[in-house]
């Protein structure tokens, strides 16, 4: 036992090591992504459950980084956040995403909405509404086919700054989704302050549904609340055909999951999107 505590110690040391070194590594490697071109965005097909049909998607970035192969956004997004680096990061999203929704518009699909991932830093930019106007001239992009997803996480450092600044945002005709719904400790009152259009629950709170009589009672809870304060439930992270076959009858508006889709990128997308047309 002695020495397994001790093996324990020495493996330790090398790991926080091995862990602030990559850090490192991740810092010096996105203060260049940009101007290197390293960013693409993916997109993962969300679907209406009485159709069947992708009415909407999820924009998610991905870096490519020549030291370290594919990094998980989960993992270099808040460092880029810490870092400051989210600022130009979040306004290349933001662009991207709006180039690409307005070519899958003029492409004929003029009823898709893309929702863009928010940061906390974007929600505390002063002008950030009137940015986001700015990049909606600049491509010509109607504001119906933009959502924007907010965690309570993203919103809480000045609600008072955020709730101007969503406000703002839903005038502008774009609408917003609460993201990770069920993981923090102050959804229900974000709900009532805040012009959310969409609840997306957390994958977390999908996983168990089809094995878990009261796991399955909590989102049936949560679409009846977004029934009565008309707003829509999009599940996250669904993927077997019992979570699905469940969430239709629980009346879920939307699903979005590796069962319908993976987050692909554009080219792939567009096959995508032409098979479901059918
Ligand atoms: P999120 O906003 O909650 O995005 C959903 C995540 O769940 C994505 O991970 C997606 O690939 C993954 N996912 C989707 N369906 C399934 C499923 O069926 N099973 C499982 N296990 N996972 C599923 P991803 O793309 O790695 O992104 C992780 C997080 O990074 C996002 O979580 C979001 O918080 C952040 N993020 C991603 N793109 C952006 C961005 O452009 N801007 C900002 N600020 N954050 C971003
Ligand atoms: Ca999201
Ligand atoms: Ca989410
Ligand atoms: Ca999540």
């Amino acid at each position: 036992a002695k020495q397994a505590g001790r093996n324990q110690y020495y493996s330790y040391t090398p790991n926080l090591k091995a862990m602030a070194e990559r850090n490192l590594t991740i810092v010096n490697g996105l203060s260049t992504a940009l101007a290197k071109n390293e960013f693409t965005l993916y997109y993962q097909p969300q679907i209406d459950t009485r159709t069947n049909r992708i009415v909407g998607l999820e924009a998610l970035i991905r870096w490519n980084s020549p030291e370290l192969g594919f990094v998980s956004p989960a993992q270099f997004i808040p460092i880029a956040e810490d870092t400051g680096m989210i600022k130009s990061i979040g306004d290349w999203v933001l662009n991207a995403a709006f180039k690409q929704t307005k070519q899958l518009v003029d492409e004929g699909y003029a009823d898709i909405l893309v929702s863009v991932n928010l940061s906390a830093h974007q929600l505390r930019e002063p002008l950030f509404a009137e940015r986001i106007a700015e990049l909606l001239q600049q491509h010509e992009l109607s504001p119906r086919n933009v959502c924007l997803e907010i965690t309570e996480r993203t919103a809480i450092f000045d609600s008072k700054k955020s709730l101007e600044i969503c406000r703002a945002l839903v005038e502008l005709g774009v609408s917003l989704s609460i993201d990770d719904f069920g993981t923090g400790f102050s959804s229900l009152s974000m709900l009532n302050r805040f012009p959310f259009t969409y609840i997306k629950i957390d994958r977390s709170l999908i996983q168990d549904i089809a094995m878990n009589v009261n796991e399955a009672k909590v989102v049936q809870t949560i679409i009846e609340l977004a029934d009565r304060l008309g707003m829509k439930v999009i599940a996250e992270g669904v993927e077997t055909e019992q979570q699905f076959s469940l969430l239709c009858k629980l009346g879920c508006h939307e699903v979005q999951g590796y069962l319908r889709g993976r987050p692909m990128p554009t080219e792939q997308l567009k096959v995508f999107l032409a098979d479901d047309k059918h």
